[in-house]
């Protein structure tokens, strides 16, 4: 095979297909469809460069929402794909695009459905052949499990998807019964699966908690238990106390959107997938962002003051790569981090003996564009790589992702490239 860079998170949705309430402010539309406004809130922004007192969280958010609207704003997908590609002077590269089926997350109506969405990047698969490997979006709520199924072999097998994409966040289990014919195809035929692992990102915004969401199933029909990376299974998960202490949290604050950030990290937990792994043992399963920036820090401080924290995120993903040879780590978004840099590169590296190697199973991946508001593609990719060095980077963005993306998928319609 010939030798090709692989970028395997990236994003190239624009502003129409997410949700009003996507980042959760109310503007967020009428900035999108609006330049006197975006021009202001940058003019605002400015102002807050000289006034330290702006910079608060709101300010933050601001700031984040403008970032995702510059580029998302007035450009199609395929704008948003050339303007990613034009940031790599190295090559041959590949990107693996992620779609994001925001229609369940709660937050309104976009101005394009998630099947829209869908159709416009089969499109793009034609144009730019193996330059762009589609993952597809699978959210439980979506259909019937033999429909997920259907759209996942659809996308796999006549439109040269290179694979499943997952964001538990907006509102489900990634142990979710609905999902286990999706599972049981990705395993059988090698379908890399990636799923969002880390405490940041957007999140189910609705109003309504459903049960499913404090007593959740599994697989069978059961209820849902804690189950150990040994696949040992504890008490049934049960989430309701936690949600009267929100609650309680929650009269003294403000914003319903806070109670479902906290729960969100029930769906987002890596130990939810000791469950998934326990049916589907081989699996080609990637947990994007390595549990996530915050996570990788307090493990490099715990690590320095001789401490183990056994519920800490990043820790949770080693011990699933270590436990299951099909599963993988990217280093997506948290690689804007220079303190995260020295373990991402002892976990690149072959461990000392008696340890348990991870090296191939770690992916390069960016998540374009959400990182823009930390730093440019192109100088947060050039000073991770200067970081880490060539023969490393090489590793995780060529060796390691031909590994993961190879699948035994039939191609209905032959090969497109
Ligand atoms: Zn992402």
């Amino acid at each position: 095979m010939n030798f090709r860079y692989v970028n395997c998170h990236t994003h190239i949705f624009n502003v129409k297909c997410a949700p009003d309430r996507f980042i959760g402010l109310p503007v967020a539309r009428l900035l999108a469809n609006n330049r006197t406004a975006l021009t202001a809130l940058d003019a605002l922004m400015r102002v807050g460069e000289v006034l330290p007192v702006l910079r608060t969280g709101t300010r933050e958010s601001i700031e984040k929402m403008r970032s995702f609207l510059t580029i998302g704003t007035n450009r199609s997908q395929e704008g948003v794909f050339e303007l990613l590609r034009s940031n790599y002077a190295f090559g041959p590269i590949s990107h693996v695009t992620l779609t994001l089926n925001m229609d369940h997350m709660g937050a309104g109506k976009a101005n394009i459905p998630f099947s829209t969405q869908l159709s416009q990047v089969a499109d793009l698969k034609i144009t730019y052949k193996e330059d762009m490997i589609p993952f597809v979006s699978i959210d439980p709520r979506a259909g019937s499990p033999d429909q997920l199924l259907a759209l996942v072999k659809d996308c796999m097998e006549r439109k040269a998807f290179g694979g499943i994409k997952m964001y538990p966040p907006l509102g489900f289990y990634p142990f979710d019964p609905r999902l286990e014919k999706v599972y049981a195809y990705a395993q059988e035929y090698g379908v890399p699966v990636l799923t969002h692992v880390s405490k940041g990102g957007i999140f189910y915004q609705g109003e309504h908690m459903p049960l499913d969401f404090l007593e959740p199933l599994t697989f069978g029909g059961e209820r849902a238990r804690h189950t150990t990376v040994e696949g040992e299974e504890g008490e049934e998960m049960n989430f309701r106390d936690d949600l009267r202490d929100t609650r309680r949290f929650l009269g003294k604050t403000w914003g319903k959107g806070r109670r479902n950030e906290a729960f969100k990290l029930h769906f987002s937990n890596p130990t939810n997938y000791h469950i998934v792994l326990k049916k589907f043992p081989r699996l080609k399963l990637c947990m994007a962002h390595f549990g996530g920036d915050d996570a990788i820090s307090q493990y490099i401080d715990d690590e320095k003051a001789g401490r183990k924290d056994p519920l800490n995120w990043h820790h949770v993903i080693c011990e699933i790569l270590k436990a299951y040879p099909n599963t993988y780590a990217d280093v997506s978004y948290a690689l804007w981090r220079a303190k995260v840099w020295p373990r991402m590169s002892a976990c690149i590296d072959k461990p000392q003996a008696g340890q348990r190697d991870i090296s191939d199973r770690i992916l390069f991946g960016t998540d374009y564009y959400m990182t823009i508001q930390e730093e440019s593609e192109v100088n947060l990719v050039n000073n991770f790589r200067k970081a880490i060095g060539n023969e490393r980077f090489k590793k995780i963005a060529v060796d390691n992702p031909r590994q993961f993306l190879e699948n035994r998928v039939p191609l209905i319609y032959g090969t497109i490239h």
